[in-house]
């Protein structure tokens, strides 16, 4: 039955040409290895400790993407190995992933995480406050700017969650012209999850985190 909504969803994503991160937070690993099988490469976790536990028992070509709130002090765990950080919501944060990277002597990709939801309680950036991070990019040598990540609200009400989204797809787009318009990897728009995918990919997202759907409610 996973397989089956995997299936599905992998084949509408790859037509649309946005790309998959499989949210495999609390899952076990044979549920990702089942996946993995089909030939899904690109895991989501939201924990750290999750995140470098899976890594290190599951085949060394998956790509982790850490897609939950991060705290500074564990970036060290997951710094050797991650593939892409989509929750980068502070400077001190980014100091941080920038001094892990050089560490390990690589670059580690990240998403600039905005606040687009009503509620108080979500994680994320405002436009002014990102541009004032952009503004000293040059200080983060070892961190590759690939984007932005949000969530939308909670809500059954779908204008509304449409409404945020392009907000998001507005503010990738406004710092691409300001900071990165020489820069092709600053591409992703990660947005939209089991809930609100369909309506993320009409309206931009090149990404999307997609958790329940395929691997059944958590
Ligand atoms: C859990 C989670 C998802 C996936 O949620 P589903 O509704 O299960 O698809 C996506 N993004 C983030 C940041 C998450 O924590």
């Amino acid at each position: 039955m996973i397989n089956k909504n995997f299936k599905n969803i992998a084949v509408e994503l790859e037509k649309e040409r946005v790309a998959l991160v499989a949210v495999s937070k609390t899952k076990p690993v044979e549920a990702i290895l089942e996946l993995y099988k089909e030939g899904q490469r690109i895991f989501g976790e939201n924990r750290v400790q999750e995140l470098a536990i899976k890594h290190e028992e599951l085949p060394k070509d998956i790509d982790w993407h850490c897609i939950g709130h991060l705290q500074r002090n564990k970036v060290k765990q997951i710094a050797p190995f991650v593939s892409m950080i989509h929750s980068v919501d502070n400077e001190n944060l980014l100091k941080e992933i920038d001094k892990q990277a050089e560490k390990f002597e690589r670059k580690i990709p990240v998403l600039l995480q905005f606040h687009i939801a009503e509620e108080a309680s979500k994680f994320g950036l405002n436009l002014e406050e990102s541009k004032l991070l952009l503004s000293k990019k040059v200080d983060y040598p070892n961190v590759q700017f690939c984007g932005v990540m949000g969530m939308a609200t909670f809500t059954d009400d779908l204008e509304k969650v449409r409404t945020e989204f392009k907000n998001l797809k507005s503010i990738f787009e406004d710092l691409k012209n300001s900071f990165f318009a020489d820069d092709s990897d600053f591409k992703e728009i990660s947005m939209g999850m089991s809930g609100d995918y369909k309506i993320a990919i009409e309206e931009g997202s090149t990404m999307v985190r997609i958790g329940s759907l395929i691997f059944g409610n958590r």
